[in-house]
């Protein structure tokens, strides 16, 4: 188990027991994050890289990730036991093959074969948000059934199990954003009307308050805060979206926790506070729904912690 502040801290590695050495990458449409844990889960080397594009792009991306950790750790590629890839899209962790992850310019690869035949390595492959699920509930030591809510450009969860991940039928689990919730509602990329990535999402807010510009969740508290009555509009729809996207997780699997992450998380106190009184004010008006204790077993995942490239180094274990 990783102490809490050494994962917060991961610009300090610390020495690592050497023997089996374990990479966690999080592949994403710009960046790439990779870290090199042991056994015990000690964080040694990590590295940002931008990602490139396409099949060969992704792959080499990863394979000059691997080096780096390599070279930050004084040991050669092949001495890593194995690899874990969290990457978006459809992930089939069965075969090692991703599909559909259009933000990285790949409609099928076969990642974790051809990654192998490059590096030596055994390499494992795990939807990006199920990974990081699972780095945040081995993280922040929850027990049970974890219900992870990626709240960022788009909307989709993670389902994790007594620390094992609930992948679904070809890995499509926790596809939460396209759940449709209003037939009246706008349309998603996705094909359906008034899905919840639709309410509750960084496209969503982009759509409520346009003056908001291309990162509005990290100039959104603030133009609350100085009284911006468009943008207060927008948080409450927003808040309102994530609070419903937890409702629909939880009366679905009961979690013992809820863990909000993503980039919205940015937001800060007000968002998770929000998305707490929210929940609060509908447990009033239903003792059924009370007896989920949603707006008790919400929590946020901590600034900083590297949940993702973490649980993707627990994926080829898990
Ligand atoms: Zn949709």
């Amino acid at each position: 188990m990783i102490a809490a502040e050494q994962a917060h801290s991961s610009a300090a590695p610390v020495a690592i027991e050497t023997g089996k050495l374990y990479v966690g990458m999080d592949i994403g449409g710009t960046k790439t994050a990779a870290v090199v844990i042991d056994a015990a889960g000690n964080l040694g080397a990590d590295v940002l890289l931008p990602t490139a594009q396409g099949n060969d792009g992704v792959l080499r991306t990863a394979e000059e990730a691997m080096l780096a950790l390599a070279k930050q750790t004084g040991c050669a590629v092949s001495d890593f036991s194995a690899a874990g890839l969290g990457i978006p899209g459809q992930v089939d962790s069965v075969r090692g093959v991703v599909r559909y992850a259009y933000n990285l310019g790949v409609e099928s690869l076969e990642l974790a074969a051809l990654l192998r035949e490059r590096t030596g390595v055994e390499v494992a492959i795990e939807n990006d948000v199920t990974a990081a699920a699972v780095g945040a509930a081995h993280l922040m030591q929850l027990s049970g059934s974890v219900a992870y809510i990626n709240l960022g450009t788009g909307l989709s969860a993670g389902i994790v199990v007594e620390g094992k991940p609930w992948r679904g039928s070809q890995g499509l689990a926790g596809e939460v954003g396209h759940l449709a919730v209003d037939p009246r509602g706008r349309l998603c990329p996705c094909g359906q009307r008034g899905c919840l990535e639709t309410v509750a999402s960084g496209s969503a807010l982009k759509a409520y308050w346009p003056a908001g510009g291309e990162h509005p969740g990290w100039v959104l508290a603030a133009a609350v805060a100085n009284g911006d009555a468009d943008a207060k509009l927008a948080f409450e729809l927003l808040v309102e979206g994530a609070a419903s996207t937890v409702r629909a997780m939880g009366v679905t699997i009961a979690p013992e926790a809820v863990v909000i992450g993503g980039g919205l998380r940015k937001i800060g106190t007000p968002l998770i506070e929000g998305i707490r009184e929210q929940l609060r004010a509908w447990e009033a008006e239903s003792p059924f729904l009370s007896g989920f204790t949603l707006s008790q077993r919400l929590q946020v995942l901590p600034e900083g912690m590297p949940a993702a490239t973490v649980g993707a180094a627990l994926s080829p274990r898990v």
